[in-house]
């Protein structure tokens, strides 16, 4: 754990005992541990019949998408239950760049159940590059897997995969611009044999980090993969 992760996670604990029980998105009152109170967790916005591998809505009958059936991603499930708006896009700006490490537990807390009895071996964090790690202190996908690991009692490899290039933010990026800022970013080394894993990160936008993710791994012959995220962005940014 660097020192300035373990700063941020003093000062977030201060925070809490120092503000105890406010709702981190409207800042009223609540009782219980929970974070967030129920109007806030009833106003964020879920998915609404999503596709098991694209994680979008999914107007046609069945679990996969007209899409996913006729070119299916490299990954054999996604899950992201909540859509990547309104107090969810706060709350995971918040965790990605003010330094908010306890908005993963918060988010988790009410939406664990939709991870739950999807068994994994492991439980992978998308890597930062190790100059964009130093510049942000902590990467907000490892406190996501951190917390999930505690929940659903999953170990975290936090080694085996590493960013090897320093790659341009995607968010901004055309589909065809990420695809191709993201080529060959990645680099899986086996430790262990896994037969599942679940590759974790903030957000699902275009699908196209995964996707590369899921190349490296497919060589080092893992062969069934799923992709969790706190949020699916309905379109790009
Ligand atoms: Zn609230
Ligand atoms: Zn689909």
């Amino acid at each position: 754990m660097s020192g300035r992760r373990i700063y941020f996670n003093i000062r977030n604990k201060l925070n809490q005992i120092l503000n105890p029980g406010l709702c981190l998105t409207c800042g009223i009152s609540i009782t219980s541990s929970e974070f967030i109170c129920s109007h806030c967790v009833d106003s964020l916005e879920l998915v609404s019949a999503p596709c098991s591998l694209c994680g979008l809505p999914n107007k046609a009958e069945g679990p996969v998408c007209p899409a996913c059936l006729q070119h299916p991603p490299r990954w054999q499930k996604m899950i992201a239950p909540l859509v990547y708006t309104g107090s969810t896009r706060h709350i995971i700006q918040d965790l990605k760049f003010n330094e908010q490490l306890h908005h993963a537990n918060a988010m988790l807390t009410h939406i664990q159940h939709y991870f739950k009895n999807h068994h994994v071996d492991a439980l992978i964090p998308v890597p930062l590059h190790q100059s964009r790690l130093l510049e942000r202190g902590y990467n907000q996908a490892e406190e996501i897997a951190s917390n999930l690991s505690r929940l659903l009692n999953i170990p975290v490899n936090r080694s085996s995969l590493k960013r090897i290039k320093a790659t341009e933010a995607q968010s901004g990026l055309s589909l065809n611009k990420r695809q191709k800022n993201i080529l060959k970013a990645f680099e899986f080394t086996l430790q262990q044999p896994y037969n599942s894993v679940a590759i974790i990160d903030d957000i699902i936008t275009t699908g196209s980090t995964m996707t590369e993710i899921c190349k490296v791994m497919n060589k080092a012959g893992i062969k069934h993969i799923q992709v969790w995220s706190l949020a699916r962005a309905l379109k790009h940014d």
